[in-house]
């Protein structure tokens, strides 16, 4: 083992320089969802492993492979969350919060799974989700889907496509599931290692395999919507036209199963051509019936997470990458009294500016040191403080990019000033 410190494989840090745009995504991402009328959530990293095995399923590769599952000194089976919405079920039932209305909440936050690290793929990464508990109406899976394309939009992202499906309910998913087994037991010498395994553990997940020689078989499988019974059909009409009346497009993906166990009826993803195989952005879809299977009253809810890194390499091969551009100022300072002056008027500024990035020097070197600094912090404007100045009570402020002059006037006018620029 080497000595060399380093972080464990597949947990990045997320250094200074690359935590504006992230800052900035999140925030983007969370004003929209609060004025959609979402309220945050925030549940704990560590669960019961037990939460996690009832609300995702046995048979899925999340708790057959992908957990950090550890016993604690009493005993206990704990789990670091590799999703958020079991955490959130648990939540919503320990505290009955159901029992007040419908419950819209979002979340943010590091999910751990034990994958292959590769681009997209991490052991640890971010999600940012949201669910909503308390109705079966398919204007909610409509609306969750407004508040991704409304994401999009802002960001202009482009290649990304809605590919949309229904599972129909739990009794329709059984009986499909049995065609499903006959068909693919019927072909069982064409099946790979993995969809052998899974013909008995979660047939509906070999309609998702990546594996390019399985293509015709699945291609020629009996369709789930087929066996989907009539009230699911009607809430999937429902929801394609509350779609077409916000123009959003989508397409039909019939092979649309998703990994979980949880999901019924609505089953959706956002996925994008433009990163290789992790090309799922954003997923989701219902689960009518988790919330009473983890021992809740009965509860329909739907929710999608959408992961935060896929999301910003897309906007990096996209060239979207664009942070908020919030003006800043550099404090040049010369001399100890100026050095005394530079906290004071910092101080002032933050309080009349407060979204103005003040950056004060340090290091107290030449002016020409100084200047090269605020060049280097990319800083829009300088504010200089020398004997000059601090004699006459005034400040010079420098305009760092353009062509414009610098002046010398009072902190007061020098206030207003900056304010007009902002
Ligand atoms: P995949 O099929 O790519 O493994 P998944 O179905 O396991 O995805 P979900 O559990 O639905 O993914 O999680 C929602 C989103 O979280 C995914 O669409 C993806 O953007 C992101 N995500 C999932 N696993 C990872 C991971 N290991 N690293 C980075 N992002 C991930
Ligand atoms: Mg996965």
């Amino acid at each position: 083992m080497s000595n060399k410190i380093s972080a464990v494989r597949g947990m990045n840090d997320c250094l200074p320089q690359d935590c504006d745009l992230w800052l900035s995504l999140e925030k983007i991402i969370f004003d929209i969802f609060i004025t959609y009328g979402f309220k945050n959530i925030r549940t704990p990293i560590v669960e019961k492993t037990n939460t996690f095995c009832r609300a995702i399923g046995q048979a899925t590769d999340i708790v057959e492979k992908e957990m950090y599952t550890w016993t604690d000194a009493s005993g206990e089976s704990l789990s670091l969350r590799p999703e958020n919405t079991a955490g959130i079920v648990r939540a919503m039932i320990e505290h009955n919060l159901p029992r007040t209305g419908i419950q819209k909440v979002f979340y943010q936050g590091a999910m751990f799974r034990h994958e292959r690290p590769q681009k997209g793929r991490y052991r640890q990464f971010h999600q940012i989700g949201a669910e909503v508990f308390g109705t079966d109406n398919a204007k909610t899976d409509a609306e969750l889907i407004a508040i991704t394309y409304a994401l999009w939009q802002h960001l202009c992202l482009k290649n990304i496509t809605l590919e949309i499906n229904t599972l129909g309910s739990s009794e329709s998913r059984a009986n499909y599931r049995k065609v499903l087994v006959e068909y693919f037991t019927k072909h069982k010498s064409q099946l790979d290692a993995d969809s052998t395994r899974r013909l008995k553990t979660n047939p509906l997940r070999i309609l998702d395999s990546k594996n390019t020689n399985l293509q015709t078989l699945i291609d020629n499988a009996p369709k789930l919507i087929e066996y989907v019974d009539k009230s699911c059909i009607q809430h999937f009409e429902q929801f394609k036209t509350y779609l077409e009346c916000m123009h959003i497009p989508y397409v039909i993906n019939t092979r649309l199963v998703r990994g979980l166990d949880y999901y019924n009826r609505t089953v959706f993803e956002w996925t994008t051509t433009d990163l290789g195989t992790q090309s799922t952005i954003c997923a989701g879809g219902r689960y009518d019936n988790l919330v009473e299977q983890m021992g809740g009253k009965a509860c329909p809810a739907v929710g999608f997470a959408l992961g935060l890194e896929r999301l910003i390499l897309l906007l990096k091969t996209q060239s979207l990458l664009t942070t908020k551009n919030t003006l800043s100022i550099y404090i040049v300072a010369l001399g100890d009294k100026a050095q005394l002056k530079s906290l004071q008027i910092a101080e002032q500024l933050h309080k009349t500016l407060p979204n103005l990035i003040i950056y004060n020097d340090i290091a107290m070197g030449s002016f020409k040191a100084q200047f090269k600094k605020a060049d280097k912090a990319n800083a829009d404007f300088a504010i200089i403080l020398a004997e000059e100045e601090l004699n006459n009570k005034q400040i010079s402020i420098k305009p760092l990019k353009g062509q414009g002059k610098q002046k010398t006037m009072s902190l007061t006018n020098a206030l207003n000033y900056l304010k007009e620029q902002l």
